[in-house]
């Protein structure tokens, strides 16, 4: 599952795993984490060498149960803090370096490999991590729905209305995004592209589930 933040990928593939009795990886949480790391140490996450020299010790676990998110940093749970401005802003540089990219996709061909069936969501998963994914979908919706959402997520959790300030960011992140020069996010040739902006989380379930039992 690939697309873009803010079109409600993170619930949809968590529920969509739920509903399939499949295990959920979640590598968006993995990039965020490695930033956490990053920062942790003192490091410019725009540096380059020293975020490759960083990541080559990067003590990482993940869980893959749909109900509960697990995410740990050298066995401290970071469930909150990568969520925060601090690594949102950080996190695409540091996604962009190689190294960290090397790292986070061997670890995620090992998890999905381990597992009987995954739902694996993030930005490369059908163009570079499990390109023989047994169906590869590609979420999208506008830019000003995705950052409405977002800021409405984020009036939701007290962390302030700010529509103009979220849109900015969700713009900025989407530009990083696709055009970096690794692993740029953009649908793989045989996925199928699902629209949410005007489906409701449900419709995009019913769709979701259509096209896995098809
Ligand atoms: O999905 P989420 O918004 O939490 O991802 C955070 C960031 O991690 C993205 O903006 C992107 O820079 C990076 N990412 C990535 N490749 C993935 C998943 C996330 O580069 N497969």
């Amino acid at each position: 599952m690939d697309g873009p933040s803010g079109t409600g990928k993170s619930s949809v593939s968590r529920l969509l795993a739920s509903r399939l009795g499949a295990s959920y990886l979640d590598t968006g949480a993995m990039y965020r984490a490695a930033t956490v790391w990053v920062l942790s140490q003192g490091v410019d996450s725009t540096d380059v060498d020293a975020v490759t020299t960083a990541v080559a010790s990067l003590p990482l676990e993940i869980g893959t149960d749909p109900a509960t998110e697990r995410v740990e940093v050298a066995g401290e749970d970071v469930t909150g803090p990568i969520r925060g401005g601090e690594v949102t802003a950080a996190v695409s540089a540091v996604s962009a370096v190689p190294a960290v990219r090397e790292k986070l996709v061997a670890m995620q061909r090992d998890i999905a490999m381990r597992s009987d069936r995954v739902v694996v969501e993030g930005r490369d998963i059908g163009t570079v991590v499990l390109p023989d994914a047994d169906l590869k979908i590609y979420l999208t919706a506008s830019a000003e729905t995705r950052a409405a959402r977002r800021n409405d997520q984020n009036v939701a959790d007290g962390r302030g209305d700010d529509y103009a300030g979220v849109l900015a960011d969700v713009q900025r992140r989407d530009l990083a995004d696709s055009t970096r020069a690794l692993s740029p996010l953009r649908p793989a040739d045989d996925a199928v592209t699902v629209d949410t902006s005007d489906l409701t989380k449900d419709g995009v379930i019913d769709a979701l589930l259509r096209l896995v039992h098809d």
